[in-house]
Protein backbone atom coordinates (compact mmCIF):
# COMPACT_ATOMS: atom_id res chain seq x y z
CA UNK A 1 0.00 0.00 0.00
CA UNK A 2 1.43 3.38 -0.82
CA UNK A 3 2.12 5.83 1.86
CA UNK A 4 -0.78 8.37 1.25
CA UNK A 5 -3.24 5.52 1.65
CA UNK A 6 -1.35 4.17 4.69
CA UNK A 7 -1.25 7.81 6.22
CA UNK A 8 -5.57 8.33 5.19
CA UNK A 9 -5.89 4.96 6.89
CA UNK A 10 -4.48 5.86 9.76
CA UNK A 11 -6.37 9.60 9.76
CA UNK A 12 -9.57 7.20 9.69
CA UNK A 13 -8.39 4.93 12.10
CA UNK A 14 -7.36 7.78 15.12
CA UNK A 15 -9.95 10.75 13.41
CA UNK A 16 -7.31 13.17 14.15
CA UNK A 17 -7.87 16.52 12.77
CA UNK A 18 -4.05 17.57 13.21
CA UNK A 19 -2.79 15.05 10.55
CA UNK A 20 -2.16 16.74 7.17
CA UNK A 21 -0.12 19.88 7.20
CA UNK A 22 3.96 19.55 7.81
CA UNK A 23 3.14 20.24 11.29
CA UNK A 24 0.73 20.08 13.57
CA UNK A 25 -0.40 23.50 14.83
CA UNK A 26 -1.33 23.21 18.64
CA UNK A 27 -3.45 25.68 21.07
CA UNK A 28 -1.34 26.77 23.93
CA UNK A 29 -3.24 27.75 27.02
CA UNK A 30 -1.85 30.60 29.52
CA UNK A 31 -0.28 29.93 32.88
CA UNK A 32 1.00 26.04 31.43
CA UNK A 33 3.81 24.57 31.14
CA UNK A 34 4.70 22.25 28.52
CA UNK A 35 6.00 18.17 29.16
CA UNK A 36 7.47 17.01 26.47
CA UNK A 37 8.80 13.19 26.51
CA UNK A 38 10.23 10.48 23.58
CA UNK A 39 10.16 6.61 23.91
CA UNK A 40 11.00 3.77 21.40
CA UNK A 41 9.65 0.07 20.82
CA UNK A 42 12.38 -1.35 18.82
CA UNK A 43 11.49 -5.47 17.55
CA UNK A 44 13.85 -7.85 19.35
CA UNK A 45 14.68 -5.13 22.40
CA UNK A 46 11.78 -4.56 23.59
CA UNK A 47 9.53 -6.88 21.82
CA UNK A 48 9.36 -9.70 19.83
CA UNK A 49 7.15 -10.23 16.54
CA UNK A 50 6.32 -13.91 17.41
CA UNK A 51 5.48 -13.04 21.13
CA UNK A 52 3.91 -9.94 21.26
CA UNK A 53 0.52 -8.79 19.44
CA UNK A 54 0.54 -5.36 17.37
CA UNK A 55 -2.54 -4.38 19.74
CA UNK A 56 -0.01 -4.76 22.68
CA UNK A 57 2.88 -2.67 21.25
CA UNK A 58 0.66 -0.30 19.96
CA UNK A 59 -0.66 0.21 23.85
CA UNK A 60 2.66 -0.34 25.35
CA UNK A 61 4.41 2.64 22.87
CA UNK A 62 1.86 4.55 24.55
CA UNK A 63 1.47 3.57 27.64
CA UNK A 64 5.51 4.50 28.41
CA UNK A 65 4.93 8.27 26.78
CA UNK A 66 1.73 8.30 29.13
CA UNK A 67 3.43 7.02 32.43
CA UNK A 68 6.15 10.11 31.71
CA UNK A 69 4.21 12.56 32.20
CA UNK A 70 1.88 11.13 35.20
CA UNK A 71 5.66 11.01 36.96
CA UNK A 72 5.76 15.19 36.11
CA UNK A 73 1.79 15.20 38.04
CA UNK A 74 0.87 16.39 34.24
CA UNK A 75 -1.84 15.90 32.18
CA UNK A 76 -1.24 14.30 28.11
CA UNK A 77 -2.56 16.24 25.09
CA UNK A 78 -0.71 14.84 21.89
CA UNK A 79 1.21 12.30 20.61
CA UNK A 80 3.22 11.70 17.70
CA UNK A 81 3.82 8.19 16.82
CA UNK A 82 6.41 7.18 14.18
CA UNK A 83 6.73 3.86 12.52
CA UNK A 84 9.80 1.78 10.95
CA UNK A 85 8.04 -1.41 9.39
CA UNK A 86 9.68 -4.01 8.57
CA UNK A 87 8.23 -6.46 5.51
CA UNK A 88 6.62 -8.79 7.91
CA UNK A 89 4.22 -5.62 9.52
CA UNK A 90 1.09 -5.12 6.84
CA UNK A 91 -1.72 -3.36 6.32
CA UNK A 92 -3.51 -5.76 9.91
CA UNK A 93 -0.55 -5.64 11.97
CA UNK A 94 -0.27 -1.62 11.25
CA UNK A 95 -4.04 -1.43 11.91
CA UNK A 96 -4.18 -3.42 15.32
CA UNK A 97 -0.89 -1.85 16.64
CA UNK A 98 -3.12 1.57 16.00
CA UNK A 99 -5.92 0.07 17.33
CA UNK A 100 -4.62 -0.63 20.71
CA UNK A 101 -2.72 2.52 21.02
CA UNK A 102 -5.59 4.67 20.28
CA UNK A 103 -7.54 2.68 22.82
CA UNK A 104 -5.30 4.00 25.85
CA UNK A 105 -5.27 7.33 23.99
CA UNK A 106 -8.75 7.81 23.55
CA UNK A 107 -9.35 6.82 27.59
CA UNK A 108 -6.86 9.88 28.70
CA UNK A 109 -8.24 12.09 25.85
CA UNK A 110 -4.64 12.29 23.71
CA UNK A 111 -5.07 12.93 20.39
CA UNK A 112 -2.46 11.59 17.45
CA UNK A 113 -1.15 14.45 15.97
CA UNK A 114 1.69 13.31 13.94
CA UNK A 115 4.07 10.76 13.00
CA UNK A 116 6.51 9.37 10.32
CA UNK A 117 6.70 5.98 8.82
CA UNK A 118 8.99 4.09 6.44
CA UNK A 119 9.85 0.90 5.39
CA UNK A 120 12.85 -0.83 7.55
CA UNK A 121 14.63 -4.33 8.06
CA UNK A 122 12.98 -3.99 11.28
CA UNK A 123 10.16 -2.61 13.27
CA UNK A 124 10.43 -0.02 15.32
CA UNK A 125 8.19 2.56 16.56
CA UNK A 126 8.76 5.57 18.52
CA UNK A 127 6.61 8.12 20.39
CA UNK A 128 6.30 11.82 21.65
CA UNK A 129 3.90 13.06 23.97
CA UNK A 130 3.41 16.44 24.50
CA UNK A 131 1.49 17.51 28.28
CA UNK A 132 1.65 20.10 30.64
CA UNK A 133 0.89 21.65 34.17
CA UNK A 134 0.46 24.62 35.63
CA UNK A 135 3.21 26.58 35.45
CA UNK A 136 6.14 25.48 38.40
CA UNK A 137 4.00 22.43 39.82
CA UNK A 138 5.91 19.90 37.71
CA UNK A 139 7.03 17.36 39.84
CA UNK A 140 10.84 16.04 39.45
CA UNK A 141 12.97 13.79 40.94
CA UNK A 142 15.49 15.91 42.54
CA UNK A 143 13.64 17.26 45.43
CA UNK A 144 13.98 14.46 47.52
CA UNK A 145 15.31 15.67 50.98
CA UNK A 146 16.45 13.15 54.28
CA UNK A 147 13.79 12.66 56.40
CA UNK A 148 11.06 12.07 53.57
CA UNK A 149 8.71 9.49 53.33
CA UNK A 150 9.34 6.74 50.01
CA UNK A 151 6.29 5.52 49.03
CA UNK A 152 5.25 3.52 45.81
CA UNK A 153 1.93 2.99 43.74
CA UNK A 154 0.57 -0.72 43.05
CA UNK A 155 2.23 -3.63 43.30
CA UNK A 156 5.82 -4.70 41.40
CA UNK A 157 6.84 -7.10 39.33
CA UNK A 158 4.11 -7.55 37.64
CA UNK A 159 5.07 -7.57 34.11
CA UNK A 160 7.88 -9.54 35.10
CA UNK A 161 5.75 -12.61 36.49
CA UNK A 162 3.15 -12.17 33.45
CA UNK A 163 5.63 -12.21 30.76
CA UNK A 164 4.37 -9.26 29.80
CA UNK A 165 0.86 -10.62 28.95
CA UNK A 166 -1.09 -7.93 31.37
CA UNK A 167 -0.79 -4.74 29.83
CA UNK A 168 0.48 -1.21 32.30
CA UNK A 169 -2.05 1.67 33.55
CA UNK A 170 0.23 5.15 33.55
CA UNK A 171 -0.70 6.66 36.92
CA UNK A 172 -2.22 9.76 35.48
CA UNK A 173 -4.74 10.62 38.54
CA UNK A 174 -1.84 9.74 41.04
CA UNK A 175 0.58 12.25 39.68
CA UNK A 176 -1.62 14.71 39.24
CA UNK A 177 -2.54 14.15 42.88
CA UNK A 178 0.75 13.98 43.86
CA UNK A 179 1.49 18.00 42.57
CA UNK A 180 0.45 19.40 45.93
CA UNK A 181 1.54 16.46 48.19
CA UNK A 182 5.08 14.68 46.96
CA UNK A 183 8.97 16.20 46.92
CA UNK A 184 9.99 13.88 44.58
CA UNK A 185 8.67 11.08 41.72
CA UNK A 186 9.20 9.28 38.61
CA UNK A 187 7.63 6.37 36.91
CA UNK A 188 9.29 2.59 37.45
CA UNK A 189 10.24 1.77 33.64
CA UNK A 190 13.29 0.06 34.37
CA UNK A 191 13.08 -1.90 37.88
CA UNK A 192 13.20 -0.24 41.45
CA UNK A 193 16.29 -1.39 42.63
CA UNK A 194 17.90 0.98 39.43
CA UNK A 195 15.14 3.57 39.30
CA UNK A 196 15.24 4.54 43.00
CA UNK A 197 18.98 4.81 42.62
CA UNK A 198 18.44 7.29 40.10
CA UNK A 199 15.91 9.55 41.69
CA UNK A 200 18.62 9.23 44.96
CA UNK A 201 21.46 10.45 42.54
CA UNK A 202 19.07 13.39 41.15
CA UNK A 203 18.41 14.37 44.66
CA UNK A 204 21.48 13.47 46.00
CA UNK A 205 20.79 11.73 48.86
CA UNK A 206 20.71 8.09 49.88
CA UNK A 207 17.55 5.54 50.81
CA UNK A 208 16.94 3.07 53.25
CA UNK A 209 13.66 1.04 52.37
CA UNK A 210 12.12 -2.38 54.29
CA UNK A 211 9.42 -3.49 52.40
CA UNK A 212 8.45 -3.93 48.72
CA UNK A 213 4.76 -4.61 47.25
CA UNK A 214 4.99 -7.96 45.62
CA UNK A 215 2.91 -8.61 42.70
CA UNK A 216 1.15 -11.90 43.79
CA UNK A 217 2.53 -14.37 41.53
CA UNK A 218 5.91 -12.32 40.94
CA UNK A 219 9.20 -13.66 43.19
CA UNK A 220 10.49 -10.30 45.76
CA UNK A 221 13.95 -10.08 43.06
CA UNK A 222 11.08 -9.77 39.83
CA UNK A 223 9.74 -6.97 41.78
CA UNK A 224 12.95 -4.70 42.58
CA UNK A 225 14.66 -5.62 39.15
CA UNK A 226 11.72 -7.06 37.09
CA UNK A 227 11.27 -3.52 35.57
CA UNK A 228 8.28 -2.60 32.97
CA UNK A 229 5.93 -1.84 36.10
CA UNK A 230 5.00 1.82 35.46
CA UNK A 231 4.07 2.64 38.86
CA UNK A 232 4.50 5.66 40.44
CA UNK A 233 8.25 6.09 43.00
CA UNK A 234 7.57 8.86 44.96
CA UNK A 235 8.70 10.88 48.59
CA UNK A 236 7.13 12.62 50.52
CA UNK A 237 8.03 14.98 53.35
CA UNK A 238 7.02 13.27 57.20
CA UNK A 239 4.26 15.53 57.78
CA UNK A 240 2.39 15.25 54.67
CA UNK A 241 -0.46 12.96 54.99
CA UNK A 242 -0.43 10.11 51.99
CA UNK A 243 -3.48 7.74 52.15
CA UNK A 244 -3.10 3.89 51.85
CA UNK A 245 -5.20 3.79 48.77
CA UNK A 246 -6.17 6.36 45.67
CA UNK A 247 -9.55 5.27 44.26
CA UNK A 248 -8.16 1.40 44.53
CA UNK A 249 -4.50 1.95 43.91
CA UNK A 250 -2.50 0.64 47.06
CA UNK A 251 -0.05 3.33 47.97
CA UNK A 252 2.80 1.79 49.99
CA UNK A 253 5.56 3.30 52.33
CA UNK A 254 9.03 1.57 51.27
CA UNK A 255 11.02 3.16 53.45
CA UNK A 256 12.85 7.05 54.36
CA UNK A 257 15.41 9.10 52.32
CA UNK A 258 18.72 9.52 54.41
CA UNK A 259 21.59 11.78 54.11
CA UNK A 260 24.81 9.65 52.30
CA UNK A 261 26.09 9.00 49.25
CA UNK A 262 24.36 10.10 46.67
CA UNK A 263 22.35 6.88 44.99
CA UNK A 264 22.95 4.14 47.60
CA UNK A 265 20.37 2.11 48.40
CA UNK A 266 20.05 0.05 51.60
CA UNK A 267 17.14 -3.03 51.08
CA UNK A 268 16.37 -4.30 54.79
CA UNK A 269 20.15 -3.09 55.90
CA UNK A 270 21.86 -4.62 53.63
CA UNK A 271 23.27 -2.42 50.36
CA UNK A 272 20.79 -2.70 47.54
CA UNK A 273 22.69 -2.86 43.71
CA UNK A 274 21.12 -0.75 41.06
CA UNK A 275 20.36 -3.53 38.82
CA UNK A 276 17.26 -3.50 36.54
CA UNK A 277 16.91 -2.98 33.03
CA UNK A 278 19.18 -1.49 30.88
CA UNK A 279 19.31 -2.10 26.95
CA UNK A 280 23.36 -0.99 26.69
CA UNK A 281 23.72 -4.04 28.93
CA UNK A 282 24.68 -7.26 27.55
CA UNK A 283 23.09 -9.29 30.29
CA UNK A 284 19.84 -7.76 32.28
CA UNK A 285 18.24 -9.84 34.78
CA UNK A 286 15.95 -12.87 34.09
CA UNK A 287 13.29 -11.14 35.67
CA UNK A 288 12.27 -9.30 32.88
CA UNK A 289 9.52 -11.04 30.82
CA UNK A 290 12.11 -10.49 27.50
CA UNK A 291 14.89 -13.24 28.62
CA UNK A 292 13.78 -15.23 26.32
CA UNK A 293 15.20 -12.75 23.56
CA UNK A 294 18.47 -12.92 24.44
MG1 LIG B 1 10.18 7.72 32.96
Amino acid sequence: MPELDLIRRIRRLSGSRWIGDDCAVLPQRPGEELLVTADLLVENVHFRRRTHSAGDCGWRLMARGLSDIAAMGGTPRYAFVSLALAKWAGEQWLDAFYRGLLKLARRHRVQLAGGDLTRASITAAGIVVLGAVPGGTALRRSGARPGDIVYVSGALGRAAASKWRDLPEPRLSLGRYLRAKASACMDLSDGLALDLHRLCLESRCSAAIDEVPVYPGATPAQALTGGDDYELLFTAPPATRIPCSLRGLALTRLGVITAGSPGRILFAGRPLAPAGWDSFRRINPPARGMTELK
